[in-house]
């Protein structure tokens, strides 16, 4: 393998093979020829979600047209947890921010639900989805969390699978420490989800519905009420570092 270390990584959509030529996407292409001012010829590194990261090299076609094409294999793909991220829309730069974060720390999936209290009235998916693009190109993710549209929480649960266990933050004392919680629940669980409310909480009738579901269990994030967003960025934190890869060490090439 070359030792060529890219400096700019991408996610690009399409079949990965020595030779493959994969048109850019419009924003991409503007990105490297405008803002970056990519030469012809510049190595990249890049990733689909399922072939691992390549080698590959941009081909300018014109001032807003590019392809790239691939080399070789630079990393196999690794899968992650299979961790939801279930969260109570905030308004914008702050939904931008749970996105980005929680696909830093490895979420799987990110489902926007709409809570009884929550205050954002719409959720626009393309925009989580570019979020989270651009926040697992940067953390060297080798594949994107998929972004579900906003559905009632009543609908989400309604459809949960029964083998994905779901902690959900209680901020009324009900919930076990995650080292309890952890230290109970059994070990070869493999499919989590998290779940916060609005910046309102959770009503009484939300958390009867919760209470009821025998995959839910309540999680305390200790003495003090945090934000929405904290919260599910620390339950989300909870479950990488008991049982996510965060055995795994890190592998930049800075
Ligand atoms: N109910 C309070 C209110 O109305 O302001 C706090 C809501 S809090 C801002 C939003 C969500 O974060 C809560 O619904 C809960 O899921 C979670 N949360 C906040 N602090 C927590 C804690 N110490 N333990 C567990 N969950 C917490």
């Amino acid at each position: 393998m070359t030792a060529i270390n890219p400096k700019i990584r991408l996610f690009v959509e399409g079949a990965f093979h020595a030779g493959a030529v994969i048109p850019l996407a419009e924003d991409q292409a503007h990105y490297l020829l405008s803002v970056m001012r990519s030469a012809d010829g510049t190595p990249l590194a890049l990733f689909n979600g399922q072939d691992g990261e390549w080698l590959g090299t941009l081909s300018v076609i014109s001032k807003k047209k590019a392809e790239v094409r691939l080399v070789e294999p630079r990393k196999p793909q690794v899968g992650t947890p299979d961790v939801w991220y279930v969260f109570a829309p905030l308004k914008h730069g702050r939904i931008d921010f749970i996105v980005q974060k929680a696909t830093e720390l490895g979420a799987s999936a990110l489902l926007p639900v709409m809570t009884a209290r929550t205050i954002a009235s719409r959720v626009n998916a393309d925009r989580l989805l570019a979020n989270a693009i651009e926040a697992a190109e940067q953390s060297e993710r080798l594949e994107v969390p998929v972004v579900r549209d906003v559905e009632p929480l009543t609908k989400v649960l309604a459809a949960w699978p029964e083998d994905r266990v779901l902690l959900y933050g209680d901020e009324s004392g009900n919930g076990l420490s995650p080292l309890e919680l952890f230290a109970q629940l059994p070990a070869d669980i493999a499919k989590w989800g998290v779940l916060v409310g609005p910046e309102g909480g959770f009503t009484p009738d939300e958390f009867a519905l919760l209470t009821n579901k025998k995959f839910a269990r309540p999680i305390s994030l200790g003495p003090r009420v945090l934000r929405a967003d904290t919260a599910g960025l620390a339950a989300l934190t909870a479950v990488m570092a008991w049982r996510g890869d965060w055995d795994k060490k890190p592998r930049f090439e800075g």
